[in-house]
């Protein structure tokens, strides 16, 4: 394989487009050329913190686990012809370990999963990917749907999780494009009351036109608007700190409470615990997904969500080290930047 761009975060806050010689692909792997590729709020954390939690950067990293592409060779098992778009599922778990036999796979603790380190990821022209994770797409889906099924896969792992019920009160803290997609999701299971929260006004906005029913900047704007008796599910999908303090507090006696968010910095801060224990919460963390793709591709093919409607910002690669800037300072109007390689 040639050399190719990429993008590389070196360290917080050093993010540099450079030459990028791929590995060589294994006989288990096939050659892919990058259609699109997502910048994630996980991504966000390595360029702002250097890392998340023990994944750290020691050397120059390249990021990106959303991404549609095309497969440079046939696969004939799959049906899938060179040239094809595909949709790549950036995990691949051991299958062998105690939480992979109990269908666990997206807690694998032994999962090599593309653009998280020491795995190199999409934002590249070019990289080789397992053969196994290559996902034939319909015909309609576009190069960016393709690039949005692994964050609304998110999505859905957190629907899956949470159980919403019909007529209960729900709370979506954070609306970014996991936030967005979440909302969407609600609605498409007939919940009634959808509470949404986010500090910036158009990410807001965008909550009430996606399906939210009331959306307010402060968790208080909208615990005022249940008449603050809390919500019976909450979901949290924010980068902050407070994410689960505030998700706590949102929450009605006898409510759940499903963290979907990464807080910057890796930490939560302190919580009353006695507001916690008070309600009885019943409390789980979302680990990014279990086998979604079949159900992202049929939302998507149905227009059952409106993933296009998420994108606000595209890239090439040579521009790309901007995304990662605009993200960061939280600009306005930004949701879901795109990088088109
Ligand atoms: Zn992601
Ligand atoms: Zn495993």
């Amino acid at each position: 394989m040639s050399d190719n761009q990429a993008l590389f975060i070196h360290g917080a806050g050093d993010v540099r487009v450079g030459a990028h010689r791929p590995a060589a692909p294994q006989s288990d792997e096939i050659v892919v050329q990058v259609a699109a590729v997502g910048v994630c709020g996980s991504d966000l954390h390595y360029y702002k913190d250097g890392g998340i939690g023990g994944a750290v950067i020691k050397e120059p990293f390249v990021p990106g686990h959303e991404f549609s592409a095309r497969v440079t060779a046939d696969i004939p098992a799959a049906g899938i012809s060179a040239g094809e778009l595909v949709a790549i599922d950036p995990a691949t778990p051991c299958l062998r370990c105690e939480w992979c036999e109990r269908g666990y796979h997206n807690l694998c603790p032994k999962v090599k999963f593309l653009g998280a380190p020491p795995y190199h990821g999409a934002m590249t022209a070019s990289l080789a990917v397992p053969v196994s994770s290559v996902i034939k797409l319909p015909a309609s889906i576009t190069p960016e749907q393709g690039a949005m099924l692994e964050p609304l896969g998110v999505c859905i792992h957190a629907i899956d999780l949470a159980k919403p019920r019909l007529m209960e009160a729900i709370a979506v803290l954070g609306c970014g494009g996991i936030g967005l997609g979440i909302i969407q999701l609600l609605q498409r299971t007939g919940c009634h009351q959808i509470m949404a929260v986010d500090p910036q006004p158009h990410r807001a906005r965008k909550a009430l036109d996606m399906g939210a029913h009331i959306a307010g900047a402060s968790l208080a704007e909208v615990q005022e608007a249940s008449g603050n008796r809390g919500c019976d599910l909450v979901i949290e999908a924010t980068n902050s700190p407070d994410g689960l303090r505030d998700a706590i507090l949102a929450a009605a006696i006898g409510g759940r409470v499903i963290l979907v968010g990464i807080p910057d910095g890796d930490t939560y801060s302190a919580v009353s615990a006695a507001e916690a224990r008070r309600r009885g919460l019943d409390l789980r963390f979302s680990r990014r997904m279990g086998n979604v793709y079949t159900r992202a591709i049929s939302l998507v093919e149905q227009s059952q969500v409106d993933v296009d409607g998420l994108i606000t910002h595209r890239f090439s690669l040579a521009d790309s080290p901007d995304s990662f800037a605009l993200q960061a300072e939280e600009a306005a109007d930004l949701i879901k930047s795109m990088i088109l390689p």
